[in-house]
Order: C-alpha cells, then structure tokens, then sequence
C-alpha cells in the first residue's frame, strides 16, 4: 500500500490532517507526519531530518507520496529528497496537490490499492469536490465512469443518502472503500441532479456528485463481483454510511414527552438531558460578540510586548480560578479543561504568532486577536462539527485575554431578565458565570451531557439540555420556549396546555426541593431503617466547607490530584498533610475517604515526565502510577498516615484492576505506617483502606478483592466507560457510557453482593450517585454509600428517605432485566411519577 507522508511547518496542521485522512482513509493506510522541529516544544518550523525519518516509517514498495504545505516545508521535503538512497528515491513522490483535501483523496485512494501515480493523481484532484460545490467549475467531464467490463454481469442499485450532510466526505470514503474491495467497476450517478455517472473508485469524483441529504443515488456494477458489490453498497446505505448524526444517535431514548401537548408535540426539538428539571422561558440567545480591535494602534513594539504579557498573567489568573470555581462545583476531573486553557496561553502557534505581529508594527491586540483566529480557524477547517469544541476554548481563552488588553470586560452571558439561554455551546467560563436566578433554563446546540455546561448547570441547579442541533439557534429571541432537562427536549411556542403542566411540574420540584432542604441535615434512613451514608466529592476545603453546608454526612470521594495540578513539582509530605489536615478538622469527626493520587489518563501531570502513550485511558493511571512512582504515592500515604492517627481517615485506590495491584497498595501503606512510626510520630490504630472498582475486571473479581479491603467505592464514571468502551471525554459516543446501562449495574450488584458477603460496605462515588431518580436503583442493587457533589446532597438524602427496600429490591431486579440504558431511564421516570 502507498504511503503518505505530511509535512507541514506547523505540528498541529500536519497531524491534524493526518487524523482527518485517518479517519476517511482508515486506520491501516500509513500516514506518517513531519511537522515542526525536533524538539517538543518547537511545534513551529519543518526539518528535513524529520522528513527523512517519516518518510521511512511511511515507506513501502509501492512508494510515498509526500504532500506539504507552504513555505519552509516544500524546501525540506526537496531536500529529503535528495538525503534518501537512490532506490528508495525514485518511488517517493512529491505533490502540489492542495494539504487537506489531498491527504483526505490520497489516503482513501492509498486504502483501496492504488498506486502512487494513481494516489497522487487522485491528491492532486483533491480541490474539484469543492470547487464544484462553490460553483467555481462545472462538474468534470474529466472524471470518467468505470470502462464496464462486463464478464461475469452487471447489477444496478438505487438507494436514497439518509446522512445529515449527505456524500460528504466520510460516508463518500466509505462508499469509495466498499466499492473498490471488490472485483468489479462501479459508478455512481446522482438521480437528482443528474451529474454522474463517476466512477466510485475516486473519492474526489463521488464527492464532485453534491449528494446532499434525501438524495437518490444510482450505483451500477460490472464485472465478475458486480452482485456483491451492489449489495454491498445498498447494505451501507441502508446503515447509513455508519454515521451517527443528531437523529441516529447511538442509542436513540425513547423520549416521552411529559406535559407536551398534542398540538405542539410536532415541533418539539430533541437533544440530550444534561440537567434535570423543567423551565418555561423567553429565549435569550448568546453568541459571543467579537471584539472590535482595529482601532487599536501600536505604540511601539515594547510597550505592546508588554501589554500582551501583562494580559497573559492577567487572564491566567482568571483560568486559574475559574478553574478552581468548577472544581468546587464539578470535581477535579472536570475541571481540567481549564488546564487546557493554561497550556493554550503558552502555546507557541498562538503566542509566538502575536509576538512576531508585534515586532511588525502591530497592536498587541491586533497581533493577538489575528494570531487567536488563524489557530480557531484551522480547527475549525479541519474539524467536524463535533470537533468544534476546540476552537471554541482557543477563541473562549483568545476573548479573555483580548479583553484585558482592550480594557473591557469579557463578554459574558449574563441575562438581563429572566429566560432559557439558547447557545451555540458554552464555554466552560460561561457556564460557571450562570445565575440561577436568571438563567431558568439552558439549551445548546451542540455538546454532550459531560460538557463542562451541562457539568455546571446541574451543580447550579439549572434544568438544562444539550445537543439539540443548529435549528435550536433558529428560535427567536424572546420566543417562549418550554424545557425539560429530564426527558432532553425543547418545545418553542408552548401552547397554554403544554405551559400549564410544565409549570405544575417546575412548582412540584421546588416543593421537594424546600423539603430536601430542610431536612438535608438529618441522616437519611429509608422507610424500612436502613441508613445510607449520603457524602461529599471534594477536591479542596472550601468544597468541604459547601458539602458541610450542603449536609454532607462526611467526604466519599477527596479527589486528591487538584493538589497536584499546576505546579511545578509534587507538593511535599508536609503541605499534604496540612491540606488533608485542614479538612478533616473541618468535617469535625465525620469520615473523610481520601483517593490516593489519580493521575495520568486526561490529568497527565508534566512534573512526574511519564513518556506519551497511545492509549492514556488505558496506560499508566491512578494506581498504576502510584506503583510504578512510590516516591510520590508513599509521600501521600505517610501523609495521610499522620492524620489518620487523629481523624477518622478512609483511604482508597483509584483504577484497581488486580488482586495483585491492590496487595502492592496494601504493602505501600504499611511501608508508610513503619516509616511514621519509625519517625518517632503516632500512627492510627487502623486506617479502614478501600478499592475504588471502576474497571471491569474488578467488579468481576470483587468477590477476591473483598477480604483484602474495608469497602468499596464503585466509580461509575470510568466503568462505564470501560464497559461500554466509549471515551468519557469524547462527546460523540457520551451517549454511549451511560452509568445507567444494565452491564454496569450488574456490575454493580455484583460488587454490592461481593462487598455483602464478605463483611464489608459498598459505595458508588461517580456522577451516578447524584441523581435522585436512580437513588431507590442503587439501594435495590445493594449499594450503601453514596458519594456526590455537594448540591445534590439534599434530594439524594431525600430519595432515600422515600425508598423502602423491598420495592428497591423489585426496582433493581427489574432494571436489571431490561435492555438499554434508555429503557432503564424510562423505568425509573415512571417509578418517580407514580
Ligand atoms: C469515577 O470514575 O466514577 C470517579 C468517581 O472518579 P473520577 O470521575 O475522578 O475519574
Ligand atoms: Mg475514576
């Protein structure tokens, strides 16, 4: 197979084309990347030395074609040139084809066998897709249909493009890949619009069609597989190129439509519950406005340099308590966008950018703002829709330093009456700006229910829903809308029946929530006796503070790593200490269950210099690093001995997948209780130590890891993760690792039933814990802790004082039974409504 090879003198720019045609081409064709220089930090610049080496990762008999950018990067790839052996020389070949949509045709053409003439042909055509689509040619005549063979038959096949943007790019990748594995020529013609027939070798020719959505497409085949390749293709279009958009999600949920009446039920938008509760609203759109800058003159390039760093420090200050806001509120885990938002003010391409506008007589603005817009925009280029997220932190973090340097506010969505705001997607700083008392609602258009939005609308208590698509932006200001953040809807121009039961169901919830309240103070005990220890997730002592506030019976989950962000090295034994001491002192006897150190995965922390890895989730985290780092995991065990000796301190292990792992933490532990001891200092009598079961095999093997531990702490944000295998980070398959689905709660009655029969307790610590609807589901399964951000302390303690055990037992047996995540949700909305 050729191989392709990218060289661009910006890092980013080359991989991320690389992904793009990765994604298009598949994950077999080898596409090596040559961007920036060789050292990491210097992202800007290409090198011929790299070109060279990629090159000869990419390299294959069947030749390399190699595409570039502008600038330095054709003049490194010419000397590559001529730095490589003459043999090898002659079947590399450089193109002028255009850098991303070349890579994209190359790589599919690359993917169905093609050789290098044929790769680089269909590279260099790589534009006419789009130059058809702007008008800016005719369609080709040049793209000729298969020649018809027809030994061995002919088929003929028409289906219609269910996919939201039609032939776009993807599917038309994947059309071109399926035809062309079979021994037959296809071509395909658009019914519509009559352009075609093209053949379906080419992906450049397939995309020149313009099939757009509802489209009707003709393939007919020749040649000895012409039936199988038909079918073949029929099949794909009947499973909608495998594309997931905002109308075939991945498990679509069975949406009821509480409330909606009749009359109105046919232009109800449908997205995503991302907060619970129901609000009825005037829109109030927000799109951030940009920020006039060029009015802003230079006054020499050392008072701008100056103004520009001066902005920097200044808005890095602000990150940094935003991000200390979301951690209160959201817990450290989703906070660490914001650490992304730091890196995003060192970075080179943007920084380095500004500077050189500077020196060429710009305003720091100007330079600033023109630096910030050529980095969102390549995201945004390359990026599909979903992807727009980062441009969307490059353009959030960009506004925040050009307004310090303007001197004017950051535009924030702040509502100056009562309404649901409507927006594109909010940024995590947006977000933590809500006010309750204004923002009765929140709908997004894009985003998934893990977004920092949805993250902080529900630890603010604002009934929101997400991911409702671009026509959610369509709605008129000041339209009255009705919202229900449980089911995920949003109905524009309520009639009077459909507002009247959504404010019976708004006045309804504020009722239980006043009696949550009142009482969040108590221990909750359910109807038959049962006590279940309702706790806070914290991650500093003011979230202790609110958890105590909040009612908290004591800390279920310390996320411990918010004291290792951000710094420069490790804090000390002492600061740990001091920090785990301040907050037990505060929780005043209750218990404080403290999670060693779980970093690694998405909270890489560059002081302990762990090399990259491929797969981080699934690499060295959580405990995994505290055993192969026991300079830093026995720092915070000793510490934590210390405290233990005169506060009820609770510890467990993050991400234990084995017996042998949580052995190896149990020994840690008695490594640091020798080493206070020898220190001359007390040590506690007993430290009760807990595994956290987040990963599959844990929860299968919990029966065996139970006589070696006091408790479990079930993280249901991670197991559903792994048992689901969908990426809790990653928006398009959020849907996916849903807590709910009936495999993790069997895992989780298995835990339950393997804490049980082993003496010991069972918690859940993830987001799951926090949702009252689920509460009855959790007791029934057998779980008896329950650990959540502290605004949901109140009405979980109330759901249990609602529960009695038997019906919880029935409950569970019943989800357990069931098939899908959505089917479960619906259960426990009928339970709840009955
Ligand atoms: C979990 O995985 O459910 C959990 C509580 O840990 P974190 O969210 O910090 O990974
Ligand atoms: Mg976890």
């Amino acid at each position: 197979m050729v191989g392709i090879v990218l060289v661009s003198h910006s890092r980013s720019i080359a991989e991320g084309a690389a992904e793009l045609a990765r994604q298009m081409g598949g994950e077999d064709v080898r596409i090596e990347t040559a961007g920036g220089l060789d050292s990491p930090d210097q992202v800007i610049g290409t090198d011929a030395a790299l070109v060279v080496q990629a090159i000869e990762r990419a390299w294959s008999e069947d030749g390399v074609l190699v595409l570039m950018d502008l600038g330095s990067a054709v003049l490194s790839a010419e000397m590559a040139l001529d730095l490589l052996p003459d043999g090898q020389r002659d079947r590399v070949l450089l193109t002028a084809a255009p850098f991303v949509e070349g890579a994209v045709a190359a790589a599919v053409s690359a993917r169905i066998g093609s050789t290098l003439e044929q790769v680089a042909a269909e590279a260099q055509g790589g534009l006419s897709a789009k130059a058809v689509h702007l008008g800016a040619v005719a369609p080709p005549a040049e793209m000729p249909p298969g020649t018809g063979d027809d030994a061995g038959g002919s088929a003929t096949a028409e289906f219609v493009v269910r996919t939201a943007h039609g032939l776009h790019a993807r599917p038309a990748a994947l059309l071109v890949r399926t035809a062309s594995s079979f021994d037959a020529d296809v071509n395909v013609t658009n019914l519509d619009t009559g352009r075609g027939p093209v053949s379906a070798r080419s992906l450049n020719a397939v995309a020149t069609l313009g099939v757009t959505k509802g489209q009707r497409v003709e393939a007919s085949a020749s040649g000895p597989q012409a039936r199988e390749a038909i079918d073949a293709l029929r099949e794909l279009a009947d499973r909608n190129f495998d594309e997931r958009d905002e109308e075939e999600r991945p498990e679509p949920t069975p949406v009821v439509r509480r409330g909606v009446s009749a009359a109105v039920a046919g232009r109800t938008l449908t997205g995503l519950p991302a907060s619970p509760g129901v609000a009825v609203g005037e829109v109030r759109l927000f799109r951030a406005p940009s920020l006039e800058v060029r009015h802003a003159t230079s006054r020499g390039a050392q008072e701008e340099l100056r103004a520009l760093n001066e902005a920097l420090s200044a808005a890095r200050r602000d990150i940094e308590r935003q991000r200390s806001t979301a951690a209160g509120r959201a817990g450290a885990y989703r906070a660490a966008i914001f650490d992304a938002h730091l890196l995003l003010l060192d970075d080179v391409a943007i920084v380095g950018a500004a500077r050189e506008g500077i020196a060429s007589g710009e305003s720091a603005a100007v330079a600033w703002h023109d630096a910030i817009e050529a980095v969102a925009t390549t995201w945004e280029n390359i990026a599909d829709e979903y992807q727009r997220a980062r441009a969307a932190d490059v353009r959030s973090v960009g506004t925040q330093v050009l307004a310090r340097l303007l001197g004017v506010e950051v535009p924030k969505p702040r509502l100056e009456a009562p309404g649901v705001l409507v927006a594109p997607d909010l940024a995590p700083a947006d977000a933590a700006a809500l006010d309750r008392s204004t923002a009765l609602g929140v709908a997004t258009a894009f985003g998934g229910p893990t977004s920092h939005a949805a993250v902080l609308a529900r630890a603010l208590g604002i009934p929101a829903v997400v991911g409702l698509g671009a026509d959610v932006l369509d709605v008129a200001e000041g339209t009255n809308v009705a919202l229900d953040g449980d089911a995920g809807i949003v109905v524009p121009d309520p009639d009077a029946e459909t507002v009247g039961a959504f404010e019976a169901r708004r006045r309804a919830r504020a009722d239980t929530d006043r009696a949550a309240r009142k009482r969040a103070a108590e221990q909750a005990i359910t109807r038959d006796g049962v006590v279940i220890e309702v706790a806070a997730n914290v991650g500093s002592l003011d979230d202790v503070a609110q958890a105590l506030d909040q009612g908290a019976d004591g800390v279920g989950l310390f996320r411990t790593e918010f004291l290792f962000l951000d710094r420069e090295d490790a804090p000390t034994e002492d600061e740990q200490e001091a920090a785990y001491r301040a907050a037990a002192v505060a929780l005043d006897g209750r218990p404080m269950l403290v999670r060693t150190l779980d970093a690694g995965a998405d909270k890489p922390l560059p002081y302990l210099a762990e090399p990259d890895e491929p797969n981080p989730f699934l690499g060295v985290r959580g405990l995994r690093l505290g055993l192969m780092r026991p300079d830093v995991l026995d720092v915070q065990l000793r510490a934590l001995v210390r405290v233990a000796a005169d506060h009820p301190v609770r510890v467990m292990f993050p991400m234990v997948a084995t017996l042998a792992e949580l052995r190896a933490a149990r020994a840690a532990i008695d490594r640091a209780a020798n080493a206070v001891a020898d220190s001359g200092d007390r040590v506690a009598e007993r430290l009760e130590v807990g595994a956290m079961i987040e990963v599959p095999s844990a929860a299968l093997g919990a029966d065996r890891l139970a006589p070696e531990v006091d408790f479990f702490s079930l993280g249901t944000n991670d197991l559903s993760q792994y048992v689901l295998a969908a990426d809790r980070g990653n928006e398009r398959v959020a849907a996916l690792a849903d807590a709910l689905h009936p495999a993790v709660l069997e895992l989780i009655r298995r835990t339950a039933h393997a804490a049980a029969a082993g003496g010991i307790w069972a918690g859940v610590c993830g987001e799951l814990a926090g949702d009252p609807l689920a509460t009855p589901l959790l007791i029934g399964l057998g779980v008896r802790e329950l650990s959540m951000s502290a605004p949901a302390i109140p009405h979980v303690k109330h759901a249990v004082r609602e529960t009695d055990l038997d019906a919880a037992d029935a409950l569970a047996a019943k989800a357990l039974s069931l098939s899908s995540a959505s089917e479960v949700r619906e259960l426990l909305r009928t339970r709840a409504d009955s």
